[in-house]
């Protein structure tokens, strides 16, 4: 069966390798000059690890689990509030990984053979008929077929093609900035793997190791106007979380500028009506953007593309729109529960007032047990 990805990130280059070691004839397409995803770390979850084992791309990426002991959120002095149990979870569950983006990205997608890319080839629409689909760019028509998978991410074009109706993206008002350094020596490890929260600011400090020798950091804050360049958005962050734990501004501090990078943060405004249109499904950001509160959005990826995999494996042509019905029954309701679970994990940590101290009074009363075994449920698929 011919089918066509649309967007070599993350989820799209999972999809396209797992399709193609079930024997069909695939094509990426993807509008950047060359294969790659920038950014700093990024944290897999124990349930996109599955699914990555499920495609056969776990090897790499299980090299990267994390080995703290304890996570969970603490106030901005690191004090805590509420502390998982990593090591239970760990043993229960498995645990995440914290890889570098790139690196991620080049272990995913190392299987494709260089010929199914067509990179600097931008899909501008999609032409469904009885038969197949054809695939546009720059005006032209490149390839006609059985199933197309589109993967071009949050801003995806195709989404709004595809659900003229639907509002597209909201801007949460939050932005987030992130960074990765060698890991300085001495440091506390109670810190790893945990999130501070400041119930004056509503902002956020979340701190993760990379391998034994870096470290990941990342920060949420409220996005007032424009969002700012990364060396002005860095200098806002560390007047606003001056008097944290010292740790915090150190971190900050110690990042080289060019190794920061700023995201004002947006989802879907609501919940797609349905992940696939006949021959076309949508996988990724580009089905169910999220708010990157729980650290989900690449794994719920991986798992749209090991459920397209399972779905699509023995299809024939004639049997895609039906197969792909059957991929939006079973991923639609756990992505956007997840979507719905993002939102409403950065309403709890970006709190200020009343409601945060109410907030902190609580999560400090909740036994760490509890508090693990509901990581471990989000981590279930
Ligand atoms: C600040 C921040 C932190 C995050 N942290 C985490 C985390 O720790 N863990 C986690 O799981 N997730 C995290 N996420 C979310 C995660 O990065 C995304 O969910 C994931 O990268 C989405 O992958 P994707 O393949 O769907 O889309 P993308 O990675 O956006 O890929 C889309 C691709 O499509 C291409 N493309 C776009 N349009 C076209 C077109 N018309 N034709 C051809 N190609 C096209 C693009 O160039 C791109 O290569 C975070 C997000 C943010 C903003």
């Amino acid at each position: 069966m011919r089918v066509v990805v649309v967007g070599a990130g993350l989820g799209g280059v999972a999809a396209a390798v797992g399709l193609h070691r079930l024997g069909h004839e695939v094509t990426l397409f993807e509008r950047g000059a060359e294969l790659r995803e920038a950014g700093t770390g990024i944290v897999v979850m124990p349930n996109g690890l599955r699914a990555l084992d499920a495609l056969g791309l776990a090897e790499d990426v299980r090299g990267h689990v994390m080995r703290v002991t304890h996570g969970g959120l603490r106030d901005w002095r690191g004090r805590p509030l509420l502390v998982t149990d990593m090591a239970r979870a760990r043993q229960e569950i498995g645990a995440p990984a914290m890889i570098e983006r790139a690196e991620l990205h080049r272990s995913l997608r190392a299987p494709l053979p260089s010929e199914l890319v067509r990179t600097a080839t931008p899909v501008e629409r999609l032409e469904p008929g009885p038969t197949g689909v054809t695939v546009i760019s720059e005006g032209n028509p490149v390839v006609r077929a059985d199933a197309v998978i589109v993967a071009d991410g949050i801003g995806s074009t195709l989404r709004a093609q595809l659900f003229p109706a639907h509002p597209g993206l909201r801007r949460t008002g939050r932005m987030d900035l992130r960074g990765m350094l060698p890991r300085p020596p001495g440091l506390d490890p109670d810190l790893l793997a945990g999130q501070l929260v400041d119930r004056r600011s509503g902002a956020m400090f979340g701190l993760f190791p990379v391998g034994e020798d870096r470290l990941y950091w990342f920060t949420d804050s409220a996005l007032h106007g424009t969002p700012p360049d990364a060396d002005e958005a860095r200098r806002q962050m560390l007047s606003l979380m001056a008097d944290w734990h010292p740790l915090v501004t150190t971190l900050i501090e110690a990042t080289p500028p060019a190794a920061v990078y700023v995201d004002p943060i947006a989802c879907l405004a609501e919940p797609l009506p349905s992940f696939a249109v006949g021959r076309i499904a949508l996988l990724g950001d580009a089905a169910h953007a999220m708010s990157p509160d729980l650290g989900q959005g690449a794994s719920q990826a991986f798992e749209d593309a090991a459920a397209l995999c399972r779905h699509l494996g023995n299809a024939e042509p004639v049997d895609v729109a039906e197969r792909l019905l059957r991929y939006d029954t079973e991923r639609r309701p756990r992505a956007n529960h997840m979507m719905r679970a993002a939102s409403r994990q950065s309403r709890l940590t970006s709190r200020t007032g009343i409601a945060a101290w109410l907030r902190d009074t609580l999560l400090r009363a909740v036994p760490s047990r509890l508090a693990t075994r509901q990581l471990a449920a989000l981590w279930n698929a």
